[in-house]
């Protein structure tokens, strides 16, 4: 797939750096909107966001202001001359929206999770050409999120974003949505085109985290920042917690350090590339090592097989994990990333042991 690129995308984005959408997590009245927007018109924002219509986890939450709203949305995009986005999750929203003249929809995340209603949206924009930015699913289903860009890019549409606004979790961490990083950084490998923002907002849950987690985006070359801004955060009808005042986000912007991911001092080139040759090398002897285990892993294989004894044993499985963690973090590795190491070596050790008999009896044969 090929995307548009943002400065095609006739909204007068900008060819480089950072795209920053801002804006309400809800509009809440004219006047809100018509502050808010005033505020952002003097700082670098390039896009200005805003709910009607809030997919909220409980009933008896404020639900959006509705139709009514969008006027307010458009109003204060067209006086501060800031295109205006909105979230969309049905075909009748759709509809509403572009009778409303908005710039750019968006898929939520609560909405990328389900096909039907993703196909649905995609039919009601069947030959229109407006720019679709799509949130991750909320759960982290990578394929699911692939599959509404794609679904999106079947009937047309070239002008599309993805937003990573973190994944939800029953467990009780920093943040309201765990990042996962990892899964972004697949899409944008898979999709080198397709421009991807990072929504630091939803994925902290609270202002104060707001700032490490778009320096974090930009340290992994994300292409912008979607980020929620009400002119009195305490007192928004929804997500109170994470959105920052429009001064705060101008403290925010002017502190964020904005990083080249192209490489152009030439001594920091040939650091680089020496460095890059040892992790290359490293590399190569990690992946010779791990077959020369598996060969022996595969011996074991033949010898229990012949013994009449289990590929698994728990108890020999128990002592190594805890030795290997041990060994790992004592060498000054994540207790995270040791544990998944050995797992993953064990995996692999067991497949090559029921591997290495299935050969073993062909060849007997
Ligand atoms: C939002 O952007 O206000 C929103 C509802 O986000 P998400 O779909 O990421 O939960
Ligand atoms: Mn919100």
């Amino acid at each position: 797939m090929e995307f548009k690129k943002l400065s095609d995308w006739g909204l007068g984005l900008p060819q480089s750096g950072s795209l920053i959408v801002a804006g309400p997590c809800s509009v809440e009245s004219q006047g809100q909107m018509m502050r808010i927007g005033n505020e952002l018109k003097d700082l670098d924002v390039h896009i200005l966001r805003a709910g009607i219509w809030k997919p909220r986890s409980r009933p008896g939450s404020f639900q959006g202001v509705g139709l009514v709203g969008l006027e307010w949305l458009k109003e204060a995009s067209l006086l501060t001359k800031i295109p205006c986005a909105t979230e969309v999750a049905t075909p009748q929203h759709v509809e509403q929206a572009l009778n409303a003249g908005i710039d750019i929809l968006w898929i939520g995340a609560r909405t990328t999770v389900n096909p039907f209603y993703v196909q649905e949206i995609a039919e009601a924009l069947k030959g229109i050409d407006i720019p679709v930015m799509v949130k991750n699913p909320i759960n982290p289903d990578l394929e699911l999120w692939i599959g509404s860009i794609e679904r999106l890019y079947q009937v047309g549409i070239r002008s599309l974003m993805a937003i990573h606004r973190g994944f939800s979790t029953f467990k009780a961490t920093t943040y309201r949505n765990p990042p996962m990083w990892e899964i972004p950084i697949e899409l944008r490998r898979r999709f080198p085109t397709l421009p991807v923002i990072c929504d630091p907002s939803h994925i902290a849950g609270n202002d104060l985290l707001v700032p490490e987690i778009s320096q974090k985006a930009l340290d992994l070359d994300f292409n912008g920042l979607m980020i929620e801004v009400h002119d009195v955060p305490d007192k928004a009808k929804s997500d109170a917690d994470q959105q920052l005042t429009p001064k705060q986000l101008k403290s925010l912007l002017s502190e964020l350090i904005y990083k080249s991911s192209s490489i152009k001092d030439i001594d920091f080139i040939i650091r680089l590339d020496a460095l890059r040759s040892q992790i290359d090398s490293f590399d190569r002897e990690i992946i010779n090592l791990l077959a020369k285990r598996m060969n022996i892993s595969k011996e074991i294989g033949i010898e229990k097989t012949e013994n009449d004894v289990t590929f698994f044993q728990m108890d020999r499985w128990a002592q190594l994990f805890l030795d290997r963690v041990k060994a790992t973090v004592e060498a000054g590795l994540s207790e995270q990333f040791a544990k998944d190491f050995i797992q993953s070596i064990h995996k692999e050790s067991i497949r090559q042991q029921m591997e290495g008999i299935k050969k073993d009896t062909l060849l007997t044969k």
